[in-house]
């Protein structure tokens, strides 16, 4: 891409609710967009849907969408689906089968802008589960029982997406994907925070894993008796019934006993990363100048332990471009739920006080004091070495793009009609408890300022999310200051 990027991710409702023309022509003058992202598919409301009710940001219908399901907003052509059990993906059954990509596509390239797909995996979503056969898709937990979510080292699972992503290549002229999976692995979820033993989060001992874990040479069986017994420490610890030796000593003994703990961890983690793989040789194999890349997930920046997994070296020889979440707003309440929940996990000797200047030491990071971190959020400076970190790592091999904060929620969910999600969903994971008083809100000051750190950080493009539905629109004139600013 020859200048600089200026993305923004789109729901479909945005652009029913107000209209193709009126969405892409205030994004374009308001905020120096030159990049749509359209969401499709998703069954995820970060990118779907429309805003939270009460959070209605003065554009679009301002009513809630209880009914909300989601799927796939293009075109469904099933002879791509033949090499799974599950089918052809799924109409979203909202909007009478209108195809976002067909009619947004030629009215961006009019304005002169590029269509990328923004590809939601969504793996909590409920009704995915209803599909014909998702059943034999689910991970297995340490109780050998189905999970809730699907293994991604099941080939009909993995031959799913591929055939998602190669009915949207070859029916649509896109400039790019963006691909999204928001997962923690098993034993980033057990240290970082308190997790019900039930839930079926800890995974995945299905056949396919095991098979994979023997060509590995690592045995299952005690892979799975050591997350069984760092569940009971989980439980223990989040309780507050303390080991005589502490959390993270007993944690510790755990690791030297069950290295297997974490070549579970690894090989969960390297199944995500396969599938990213296949994703970009089928993109490469037909469309070779078509972009593609990674969304990262912002548990990047609050967690060692997951940002050790996410290494930039690695992850830019598969990829055209990373999208890093580096939301500064938002951040402030996630990282301060980050850093109680870590203080009740693997770092449960010590108060959140004490763990907060660590982490941010060996982070990188530079913030305010803990207390403050929900009001204030992150600084733009958190951007730019978020960013900063990203280009270095992937020793130029790809565009590093910032995603921007506009309106993301703070505070717990307002939930209208609708139902809370799952305790243990990623939705959830980096969401913030902190409801209350004086959250962080989104400012045009903070949105060009952010942009301007991105920039200076080396980033070639900015994603503007999490999603146009719910962002103020005086918001988005702080991206176009920004710009102003920059060509100059
Ligand atoms: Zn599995």
């Amino acid at each position: 891409m020859t200048g600089r990027l200026v993305g923004i991710q789109i729901g479909a409702a945005s652009f029913i609710d107000e209209g193709v023309h009126t969405v892409l022509d205030t994004v374009q003058e308001r905020g120096a967009v030159n990049t749509v992202f359209l969401a499709t598919p998703t069954w995820n409301r970060t990118t779907g849907g429309r805003a939270e009710p009460g959070r209605y940001p003065g554009h679009g219908i301002q009513d809630d969408d209880p009914g909300w399901v989601g799927g796939n907003y293009a075109t469904v052509h099933p002879e791509f689906y033949g090499n799974t059990i599950l089918g052809a993906i799924g109409r979203a059954p909202e909007y009478d089968g209108w195809d976002m990509l067909g009619s947004v596509m030629p009215e961006a390239r009019r304005r002169g802008m590029k269509s990328y797909a923004l590809m939601d995996e969504s793996s909590h979503a409920r009704h995915l589960r209803s599909y014909p056969n998702f059943l034999k898709c689910l991970e297995v937990d340490i109780w050998n029982k189905p999970a809730r979510r699907p293994c991604f080292n099941n080939p009909d699972y993995r031959n799913w997406h591929l055939g998602i992503v190669e009915d949207t290549i070859k029916s649509y002229e896109l400039d790019g994907i963006l691909w999204s999976s928001e997962r923690p692995g098993p034993l980033d979820r057990l240290i970082q925070e308190p997790t019900r033993q039930g839930l079926g989060l800890i995974t995945c001992y299905c056949g396919h894993c095991k098979t994979l874990a023997g060509e590995r040479g690592i045995s299952w069986r005690r892979a799975q008796e050591g997350y069984r017994k760092l569940v009971t420490w989980n439980a223990d610890i989040s309780q507050g019934d303390m080991p005589s030796d502490g959390a993270f000593v007993t944690f510790w003994r755990l690791l030297l006993t069950y290295p297997e703990l974490l070549s579970w961890q690894s090989l969960w983690a390297d199944g995500q990363h396969q599938l990213y793989r296949d994703i970009l040789g089928t993109i490469r194999a037909f469309r070779p100048e078509m972009q593609v890349g990674w969304n990262i997930y912002q548990n990047s920046s609050f967690s060692p332990f997951y940002r050790a997994g996410q290494h930039y070296a690695d992850l830019s020889h598969i990829a055209d471009f990373l999208k890093i979440s580096t939301y500064s707003g938002v951040a402030g309440p996630r990282l301060h739920t980050w850093i109680a929940g870590i203080s009740r996990g693997v770092f449960g000797d010590a108060d959140p006080e004490l763990v907060y200047p660590l982490m941010l030491k060996i982070l990188g990071l530079d913030a305010g004091d803990y207390a403050s971190l929900p009001r204030d959020g992150l600084p733009a400076t958190y951007v730019g070495r978020e960013v900063r970190r990203a280009v270095v790592g992937g020793e130029g091999r790809c565009e590093i793009y910032a995603g921007i904060d506009v309106d993301i929620p703070v505070g717990l969910p307002r939930l209208g009609n609708r139902s809370l999600p799952s305790p243990g969903d990623s939705s959830l994971i980096n969401a913030d408890t902190t409801n209350g008083v004086d959250l962080v809100q989104t400012t045009p000051e903070r949105v060009k300022a952010d942009i301007l750190a991105a920039f200076s950080g080396g980033a070639t493009g900015v994603v503007l999310g999490e999603k146009y539905a719910q962002m103020r629109l005086e918001n988005l004139d702080g991206a176009k200051a920004a710009l102003a600013e920059l060509n100059t």
